[in-house]
């Protein structure tokens, strides 16, 4: 946990973490997009969730931006990253960032936030429990929920999963 405050340039890339799982949704994908910066704030890559056309449950933005991180930046570089991401790592992107020695993580919405979400709509919980990033990587630096974002992503998710993947 960190209490660093988020710069105007911080929010402009999470806006296009945001607007990148708005892609997700609109290609059929559910929605969730990341971006990841290197130390002086410059864009590195940015992902966004391809589980439904990449029919791989794995396909997360976080996970594709760890293995790249992991591919072409060396340690010292890895650790003065920033990811900005729609949603909160998952245990599986968390565990990824952690392996890759990876910074500071901003997130729109939390984990706890989109379980909550998925029930409202009635959609089965999700296969792989819901834990915090810090549960996943101790100390991990974190920013988030941003309260200025929830709507925009509980309706993106809410719209993803109308008329589909209903339990009742
Ligand atoms: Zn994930």
């Amino acid at each position: 946990m960190t209490t660093t405050p988020l710069t105007d340039t911080d929010l402009r890339h999470v806006e296009r973490a945001v607007e990148l799982a708005g892609e997700a949704l609109r290609a059929g994908d559910e929605p969730f997009g990341s971006v990841l910066t290197g130390a002086d704030g410059h864009l590195l890559r940015a992902a966004r969730n391809r589980v439904r056309t990449g029919g791989d449950g794995t396909r997360h933005p976080e996970f594709e931006l760890a293995r790249w991180a992991a591919e072409h930046l060396d340690a010292y570089e890895r650790r003065r990253t920033v990811v900005f991401t729609s949603g909160e790592h998952c245990p599986m992107c968390a565990a990824a960032h952690g392996w890759a020695g990876m910074g500071r993580i901003v997130y729109a919405h939390s984990s706890a936030q989109l379980t909550r979400w998925l029930a409202e709509i009635g959609v089965a919980p999700s296969p792989v429990a819901p834990l915090r990033i810090q549960e996943v990587v101790p100390g991990a630096d974190t920013v988030g929920p941003l309260p200025a974002f929830t709507a925009r992503l509980r309706t993106m998710h809410h719209a993803c999963h109308a008329g589909r993947d209903r339990t009742a």
